[in-house]
């Protein structure tokens, strides 16, 4: 059985974050000089990532220098972008092109999977197809966003191998309503380690470019029991997306975070949180009243409020629910979400709570869990 557990560490500086909880899980034992290791990012789109679709480069820069570093000599950035993408397009923009200038003298490249031979295999009964570099590379790190995506709810370590597959293939999967494909194609490639960029995620959709901050680099080396704290960031119970659930059921990993080890590094600071063009944020962000929020916090209670509305509770909250730095110490009647609140009459603690967190408590009227 994988690792049962989890490294979250918050900051804003992706590579100094990642090669920070590299270290922490003393990646560096289980690699060797010889080794090819393949890293996989999330480059659906030729999107930059502060549009909250992409990998940050930063991100996968930090993996590189601590993997040469421990003296690996070959590492490859491979993806195959959303059907009918331009990859080359996609590194470029997106900022990889300059990873392989700088880093391709110790032995870095970026290999467009379009291009690369695939493989079939018969996996109970049918057929998938799967580029043949993926199953080649000694250590697969996947270097997944975290966000939404509007047919599976949420897209990280398990969906992100997508990528790893011919467009012929994509459409299969798409036709197939992807959560079970995706699931049986995670029993076909195995992930070493995934390192997510929890950084600013698109809330609602893959490729919608609308950013919320969520300032937080995960690190597991269960790619299921990864989706699955991620879905509790995001407001969902593991079991509510099915293809964690079946990934789960054809043994790849588990989805019990509650008996996880998780270890955290660094605090959720506050920042001036960057107001968004999306309607669908700012009438969200109209709910809330923040003071010297941290993103981490604020980023949460966005989601949350989201499951709220999916779920037709919003209409629950008659007054502005209050999170941040500059409510500390106040003795205030109403709806706090956070440590910070601790002087409120209703108030959820945590520091950072989770949306799955401020979900049952906003969607209970703060009642069951009122001074917890
Ligand atoms: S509880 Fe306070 S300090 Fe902690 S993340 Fe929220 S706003 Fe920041």
């Amino acid at each position: 059985m994988k690792s049962q557990q989890l490294y979250v560490a918050y900051g804003t500086d992706a590579g100094q974050l990642a090669s920070d909880l590299l270290q922490a899980a003393n990646v560096a034992s289980e690699l060797s000089s010889d080794m090819h290791v393949l890293l996989k990012p999330n480059l659906v789109m030729a999107r930059e990532a502060s549009s909250g679709i992409t990998t940050h480069p930063e991100l996968a820069e930090g993996v590189i220098r601590f993997l040469l570093e421990a003296g690996v000599r070959k590492i490859t950035i491979a993806e195959s972008s959303w059907t009918g993408g331009d990859t080359g397009r996609a590194f470029r923009i997106c900022g990889y092109s300059r990873l392989e200038e700088e880093y391709g003298r110790f032995g870095v490249r970026l290999l467009d999977l379009k291009k690369d031979p695939v493989q079939s295999l018969n996996v109970r009964g049918d057929r998938f197809k799967v580029f043949r570099s993926i199953l080649e590379a000694d250590y697969l790190v996947n270097l997944p966003v975290l966000k939404g995506h509007g047919a599976t709810k949420l897209t990280c370590a398990l969906k992100n191998l997508k990528g790893c597959i011919p467009d012929s293939e994509k459409r299969r999967y798409h036709a197939e309503g992807l959560h079970k494909p995706i699931a049986l194609l995670n029993t076909i490639i195995r992930q070493d380690l995934v390192v997510v960029d929890g950084l600013c995620g698109d809330p609602s959709s893959e490729t919608g470019g609308n950013p919320l901050e969520m300032e937080r680099v995960i690190l597991g080396k269960d790619p299921v029991l990864v989706d699955s704290y991620v879905a509790e960031l995001m407001g969902y119970s593991p079991e509510g997306i099915r293809h964690i659930y079946l990934a789960a059921r054809n043994g790849v990993g588990v989805t019990d975070t509650a008996s996880a080890r998780i270890r955290e590094f660094g605090k959720p600071r506050f920042r001036n949180i960057p107001r968004r063009d999306s309607s669908r944020l700012k009438r969200l962000q109209a709910y809330v009243s923040e003071r010297q929020a941290c993103s981490a916090c604020h980023g949460s209670t966005i989601y949350a409020l989201q499951r709220l509305e999916e779920s037709g509770k919003l209409a629950l909250l008659e007054d502005k629910i209050c999170l941040g730095q500059g409510y500390r110490g106040m003795r205030m009647s109403g709806l706090g979400i956070g440590a910070c609140t601790r002087g409120f009459s209703k108030f959820l603690d945590g520091c950072p709570p989770t949306a799955r967190g401020i979900y049952q408590f906003l969607a209970s009227s703060g009642g069951d869990r009122s001074g917890a």
